[in-house]
């Protein structure tokens, strides 16, 4: 006899970058996350992004915790650093080094805006392979004699040895603006990694990219559902082909809107204003801040993007 599917325990996370305090659009994520998770029974993880040595701030992990508990976020078990998973990017770097899809870049910001040919993608302008030709044994000498480099993939060979893929897309009920209901209609997209180029995914100055370290952390932290902007859509055809390569599992991806402030500009950690630690200093309560994001109705002047 088959035994009935057990129903899927969802596993949701908020993942912010310690490089400023947060705004009111991350407290609003990470309130649809954990309702998502709650919804359904399930966890909210909080995993703290703090590779990006020059960027990251330990006073910032603090007050990103501190903005959590006040507007009433409640995650479950320990808080993730990126830090302390430094080893498992190496091992992957290791793994698609060994697959022949990386190599050594030795270009700077300055090279590549130099290169007016470059084709665009979805993030500006694409990487136009100007290291990916170079001889081995000559990248192994700058690298022996330190020369700063990331390491790129190979985005047309790494796409050929995948073939076709498709990520799975919750939609976004925007009537309801929140994610604890309503996102039964799953749409299966195919994804398009080689509009993005030549990724990096082990920079200069951090040992993994973006793309890399949330792609691996998702997988291990065992996410089900990852809610997020929808400036990072483009970003899931990159995840989708690293967990091809790299055999993990593919969540399912929710993109909400972002929030846009009162001149029509994408809410940023330099808006002191709308920092969830400015409206505490100025006396609002949190739950009626916090019920107030889940109606969809936001302070001074902030709007859905595409409302
Ligand atoms: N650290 C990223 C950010 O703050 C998280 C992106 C994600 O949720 O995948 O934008």
């Amino acid at each position: 006899m088959t035994q009935p599917a057990a129903p899927q325990h969802i596993v949701t996370r908020f993942a912010p970058s310690p490089t400023g305090r947060l705004h009111v659009g991350h407290g609003w994520s990470a309130l649809l996350a954990m309702d998502m998770a709650r919804a359904a029974g399930g966890t909210l993880r909080l995993r703290i992004e703090d590779i990006d040595g020059t960027r990251s701030r330990p006073e910032h992990v603090a007050g990103i915790i501190e903005d959590l508990r006040w507007l009433g976020v409640e995650w479950d078990g320990e808080i993730a650093f990126q830090s302390q998973r430094l080893d498992s990017y190496d091992a992957a770097l290791d793994r698609l080094r060994a697959m022949g899809l990386l190599y050594p870049c030795f270009c700077t910001r300055a090279d590549i805006q130099a290169s007016l040919t470059a084709p665009h993608g979805p993030e500006g302008a694409l990487y136009p392979g100007t290291c990916r030709g170079l001889d081995a044994a000559e990248s192994a000498r700058r690298i022996a004699v330190g020369d700063a480099h990331a390491w790129r993939i190979d985005m047309a060979q790494a796409a050929e040895r995948v073939g076709e893929l498709r990520w799975a897309s919750l939609s976004f009920p925007e009537e309801k603006q929140g994610a604890s209901t309503g996102l039964a209609r799953t749409e299966s997209v195919q994804a398009d990694p080689l509009a993005h180029g030549d990724v990096v995914l082990a920079r200069k100055d951090a040992p993994a990219s973006y793309h890399l370290s949330c792609t691996l952390d998702d997988a291990a932290m065992g996410v089900t559902h990852v809610l997020r902007g929808d400036d990072l859509r483009g970003a899931t055809d990159i995840h989708r082909l690293i967990q091809a390569l790299l055999d993990l599992p593919s969540p399912a991806y929710v993109h909400h809107p972002l929030l846009v402030g009162p001149d029509g500009r994408r809410l940023a950690k330099r808006d002191g204003s709308i920092a969830l630690a400015d409206l505490r200093a100025r006396g609002v309560a949190p739950d009626v801040l916090a019920a107030d994001l889940r109606a969809g109705r936001f302070p001074i002047g902030i709007r859905l993007a595409r409302a």
